[in-house]
């Protein structure tokens, strides 16, 4: 197991932690690509896009709340907790995700951008309304013949240009920047760490296997996600 040397967190003043599903793989919620992703098995596009919610919206929530009811069992990990205990101890410290399991907030992350949504979000399109339901399962029809929407970033939805934006900056002009448990092929991940680089962050990347960006990064760990908090975040109150 790799030991290479870590930047520790507090020596920072404006620090984002940019996550994907590795993220989350000491929760129990499945990944899609590295290794042991199980959403593999399932036909997951045919249930993740506007086509599919327009022909039968019923067919997609029962998928979503299948999703709902096995990301609802899971808990925030070690590295959750260390992540929102560095949002605690240091002002600028922000969470760009692009996981949709609301883990980051339930450890306490009160900065969180979700870059493609939330599972635990909803919305209506015919009315603009937006909110937030844990219930297990969702009834997505509503009393007045309309659906709530999954509110997540499905295959060929745009990403909301107020949350990217507001990720973009955070990034261009952070000093430290942790990408970790991305395989950083979806935009816009891949992108990432190029507008961190040129605003002259630090780049640490923490990710058991190799990515198509590995090369931008000043330091990889080819480690776990909480193997590698665990030595960031040494030392912070
Ligand atoms: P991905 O599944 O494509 O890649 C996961 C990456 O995490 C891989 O590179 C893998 O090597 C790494 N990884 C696995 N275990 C790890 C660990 N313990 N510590 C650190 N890294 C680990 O995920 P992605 O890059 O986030 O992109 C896929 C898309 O899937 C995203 O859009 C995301 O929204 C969505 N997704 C979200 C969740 C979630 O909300 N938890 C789960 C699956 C997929």
């Amino acid at each position: 197991m790799s030991s290479v040397e870590l930047p520790r967190v507090s020596d920072f003043q404006r620090v984002v932690f940019f996550t994907g599903a590795g993220m989350s793989a000491a929760s129990g919620v499945p990944t899609y690509r590295g290794k042991g992703g199980i959403w593999k098995s399932y036909d997951y596009e045919a249930y993740a896009c506007q086509e599919a919610f327009d022909r039968d919206p019923a067919a997609v929530w029962e998928f979503h709340n299948y999703r709902r009811q096995l990301v609802g069992e899971c808990e925030p990990n070690e590295g959750h907790a260390l992540i929102a205990r560095c949002e605690a101890a240091q002002p600028a410290v922000t969470i760009v995700t692009q996981n949709i399991d609301g883990l980051h907030q339930s450890a306490g992350s009160k900065r969180v951008l979700e870059l493609h949504g939330s599972l635990w979000g909803v919305r209506c399109d015919g009315t603009g309304e937006r909110r937030l339901s844990r219930d297990i399962p969702f009834a997505g029809r509503r009393a007045d013949g309309l659906w709530w929407r999954p509110d997540i970033v499905w295959f060929g939805d745009m990403l909301r240009d107020d949350v990217i934006q507001s990720a973009l900056d955070l990034i261009g002009q952070c000093d430290l920047f942790v990408s970790i448990g991305t395989s950083a092929v979806v935009f816009p991940a891949a992108r990432m760490p190029f507008y961190a680089r040129q605003g002259g962050a630090t780049l640490v990347e923490i990710n058991p296997e190799e990515t198509p960006v590995s090369h931008l990064y000043d330091v990889c760990a080819r480690e776990s996600a909480v193997d590698a908090l665990r030595r960031m975040c040494h030392g912070l109150d």
